[in-house]
């Protein structure tokens, strides 16, 4: 390995980049960070943590509101959004601490600034050039905001996680898991909340049942959802935004635009792949600019690996990271894994939580000859005793012909804790019957999982 400073030099301290420099350095490589905004990347910063922070904030105002049928009178409670700011950027700021610590315990070296490659080879920050035997791209991606007219009066989840004030009135736009997310957080901080979506039901991609319940839940909860309709302009006057909606290119769906305070955007993200140097080193891009990678993450070119966002295919923290863990056993402990992308969980942290694992029904259907649907809906316990009209939505896929679990969904809270030990057992090929023998907990939410016995379909 000699003749190269560095065994491997990393680009961007995100989750998947600060996992692959830390181990690789662990197992003896030679190893070099470059980042140019902030240790930790999207999910530490403006992803994952300051969300999940924001949506345990949101939800004290139905907690407040609940408590009363259990015979508490809580004082008038107010809101301060400057107190949530700056607590939230303490804790952002004490991540960022650890996580350089993390990486100089590791013995890789920390260096600040854009980086750049200049060969495959060779990466280039602040001027001083720097060569290693594998060069790692992990940049992550960035918020992609359609060119619409008044593109420059919107803001997107980058800004909400630094807003001055709270709005009074927000129109977000988009139907992912960021738009459905900042929906619950706005509408439980007291938003005027309106939810744009081009499509008929947002969250494409996810079971359907799920899709239509959580629609139901948001409504009730007071979100105005607006589906099938886009935004045609947006202007300023003053501190307010018109938002000029269409149903469909000719016809305007309201008389009058939408008046707010915040115009957000949650439209998709896009691989921050941009002169970095790739397509002079050789790196192929797919049609939105990730980096195409073989199954050992590895590009086109040779000594060039890629692992995160930056390949957009499952964009969440724990593939990074699982991904930089792989890659940095495979190039320096002898090792030659290959992760397994099935049955990757994930959580939509609306309010309630939508968990899932597995194939959806359309996706079982497509796959299995016959799928048997176990369902329910209920309202959970906690909520008996308050005005609460919030319901919980359980669904169980099975293949009939092996009795193997292929999906489980669940709209609930704490549906993301319950889902991550369905993910388990279903890992490890767990059968219906199997669900059937496991004893409940009761009185729980959960043990509804373990008492379906009856398929609705
Ligand atoms: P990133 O974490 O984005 O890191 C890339 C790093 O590279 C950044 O620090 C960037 O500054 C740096 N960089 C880029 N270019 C250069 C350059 N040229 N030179 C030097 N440095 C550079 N995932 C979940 O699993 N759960 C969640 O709840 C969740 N919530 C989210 C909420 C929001 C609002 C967003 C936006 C994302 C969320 N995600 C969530 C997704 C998650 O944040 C990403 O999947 C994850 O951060 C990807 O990690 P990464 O290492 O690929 O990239
Ligand atoms: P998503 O890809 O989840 O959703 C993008 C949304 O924007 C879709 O509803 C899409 O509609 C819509 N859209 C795309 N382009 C346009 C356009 N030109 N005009 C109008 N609408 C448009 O992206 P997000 O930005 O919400 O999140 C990015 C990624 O970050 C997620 O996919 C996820 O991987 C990760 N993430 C994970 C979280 C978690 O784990 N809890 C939380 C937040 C983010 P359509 O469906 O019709 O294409």
């Amino acid at each position: 390995m000699s003749g190269y400073d560095y065994d491997l030099f990393v680009i961007g301290a995100g989750s998947g980049g600060v996992r692959a420099a830390r181990m690789s350095a662990g197992y003896g490589a030679r190893v070099a960070i470059a980042e140019e905004r902030y240790l930790g990347g999207t999910c530490v910063n403006v992803g994952c943590i300051p969300k999940k922070l924001f949506v345990y904030a949101s939800h004290f105002a139905g907690e407040f509101r609940d408590a009363a049928g259990y015979g508490w009178t809580v004082g008038l409670a107010s809101f301060d959004w400057d107190t949530l700011i700056d607590n939230k950027n303490k804790e952002i700021s004490r991540l960022n601490g650890i996580y350089e610590r993390l990486l100089s315990d590791a013995g890789a070296d920390l260096i600040r600034g854009r980086a750049v490659i200049t060969d495959p080879h060779t990466v280039a920050v602040n001027g001083t050039e720097y060569t290693a035997r594998h060069i790692l791209v992990a940049t992550g991606g960035w918020p992609n905001v359609p060119d619409i007219a008044g593109r420059d009066h919107v803001v997107t989840s980058n800004e909400a996680f630094y807003l001055d004030s709270l709005p009074g009135r927000v129109a977000i736009v988009g139907g992912g898991y960021i738009a459905v997310e900042f929906a619950g957080i706005f509408n439980g901080l007291g938003v005027d909340t309106t939810l744009v979506y081009r499509g008929p039901l947002f969250l494409r991609g996810f079971d359907y049942d799920l899709r239509e319940f959580l629609a139901e839940e948001l409504r009730k909860k007071g979100i105005d959802l607006l589906f099938e309709t886009t935004v045609d302009r947006v202007e300023k006057h003053g501190h307010e935004y018109s938002v000029h909606l269409l149903s469909d290119e000719e016809r305007p769906l309201h008389p009058e635009p939408r008046t707010v305070d915040l115009v957000m955007y949650a439209t998709g993200r896009k691989p921050l792949t941009e002169e970095l140097g790739l397509e002079e080193a050789g790196v192929e891009l797919d049609i939105n600019g990730a980096i195409i990678v073989n199954d050992e993450y590895q590009s086109s070119t040779p000594s060039i690996y890629a692992i995160g966002d930056v390949t957009d295919r499952f964009n969440l923290t724990p593939v990074a990271t699982a991904e930089g863990t792989v890659l940095a056993r495979n190039l320096f402990a002898g090792q030659s894994q290959r992760l397994d992308y099935e049955g990757i969980p994930t959580c939509v942290f609306s309010q309630p939580n939508l968990g899932t694992v597995g194939l959806t029904e359309k996706a079982a259907r497509e796959r299995y000859a016959d799928v048997d649907v176990y369902k329910t809906s209920f309202r959970p316990l906690k909520l008996t005793l308050t005005g609460s009209e919030e319901k919980t939505f359980m669904k169980i896929l099975v293949d009939r012909a092996t009795d193997r679990v292929v999906g489980v969904h669940m709209i609930g809270p704490e549906a993301g804790e319950i889902i991550q030990g369905m993910a388990i057992a279903m890992k490890a090929g767990v059968t219906k019957s199997q669900f059937d023998a496991t004893i409940g907990i009761h009185p729980t939410s959960a043990e509804e999982f373990v008492t379906m016995r009856e398929p609705a379909r």
